[in-house]
């Protein structure tokens, strides 16, 4: 039995006509009295739609589900979703054995879930970056912390921006990304949204990265070498900060190589560009200058300059009209 919330349940039951919310709370009552207690409401609530004849999921074959119809005991489940963070690989210790473990955040007009990869699994992850498009086959859903978690099974698989397959928007989390003023910001602290007005830009920095992993690798007499992979084609990559006001504090915005894009409003080829031509993007610093900005991300502290930093996970215009309405919401 497929773990779906009670109020999930009910929307279901109820949306198939066949009973009211009013009857359908009376049901699940007299189910739980029927059976001394023995269930839970979920569980009576299962029964009724099975006396019913009211399918809860479709199981039909290969079929891909939205993130939001996906629920913990699901196997051979197939989703579509766009790249929203990709984690770095851990290694870890088994008896005398290591293992791999990497994981992605998959997300679509639904909203978003995480998708786990372990040792051979996550040699697939090497050419998965943000932004991507990610069909996974054959994987099974469980639980870990109370939330929802994909994994792939045996003869799961993932396919890398598949053809015909888009997803335009990403419905975030509200409760991931809880709204805060930037003098409410802490350490370690959890995921945050904020809206800022950008008053410094500093310069890029680029550096190189393992065409296989992702990490940083050292660059020596043009060629690249990756700690875990050797010598490898490096990637060029960068990272930009800026700094943020929102009239209650300030923060440094740290801008990795998607959410540079993202902020300038330009591809690799154009901000790589600037690698040799530094003096030019004085222009594009000036421009930023008084934008503001919607950005969700983490808290952390740079324990190099002792001061807290966001890091910048998804970047997007700040919609003048949806503050505004916030505002007004909040005065009394
Ligand atoms: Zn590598």
């Amino acid at each position: 039995m497929y773990k779906i919330p009670l109020a999930e349940l009910k929307e279901k039951i109820i949306s198939s006509g066949k009973l009211s919310s009013e009857e359908l709370d009376k049901k699940i009552k007299e189910k739980v009295n029927e059976l001394s207690g023995l269930i839970s409401e979920e569980g009576a609530a299962h029964i009724i739609a099975n006396e019913l004849g009211i399918v809860l999921i479709s199981t039909a074959a290969a079929q891909k589900l939205k993130i939001k119809e996906i629920y913990v005991g699901m196997k051979n489940v197939s989703l579509v979703g766009k790249v929203v963070q990709k984690f770095d690989p851990r290694t870890f210790a088994k008896g005398e054995n290591t293992g791999k473990v990497c994981s992605l955040v998959l997300g679509d007009e639904t909203g978003t879930i995480r998708v786990v990869f372990w040792n051979e699994q996550v040699d697939q992850l090497h050419e998965v970056f943000q932004d991507d498009i990610v069909l996974v086959n054959d994987a099974y859903v469980r639980e870990n912390n109370g939330n929802k978690e994909v994994h792939l099974g045996s003869r799961g698989s993932i396919e890398i921006n598949p053809k015909g397959e888009t997803v335009d928007v990403v419905r975030k989390s509200s409760k991931a990304y809880e709204r805060k003023k930037i003098e409410e910001l802490h350490d370690a602290e959890d995921a945050a949204e904020i809206v800022g007005t950008i008053v410094q830009v500093f310069d890029p920095r680029f550096f190189y990265t393992c065409s296989r992993c992702a990490k940083r690798v050292t660059e020596s007499s043009g060629s690249f070498h990756c700690a875990e992979h050797g010598t490898v084609d490096g990637q060029l990559s960068y990272v930009l900060n800026a700094v943020l006001d929102d009239g209650t504090g300030m923060i440094r915005g740290v801008f990795w190589k998607n959410q540079t894009n993202h902020l300038l409003g330009k591809d690799d080829v154009q901000v790589a560009a600037y690698k040799e031509e530094l003096p030019l993007f004085e222009d594009v610093k000036t421009d930023l200058l008084g934008e503001q900005f919607k950005l969700l991300g983490k808290v952390h502290r740079n324990e190099m300059f002792d001061r807290l930093e966001f890091n910048v996970q998804i970047v997007e215009k700040a919609n003048a009209q949806e503050e505004l309405a916030r505002l007004e919401q909040q005065s009394p």
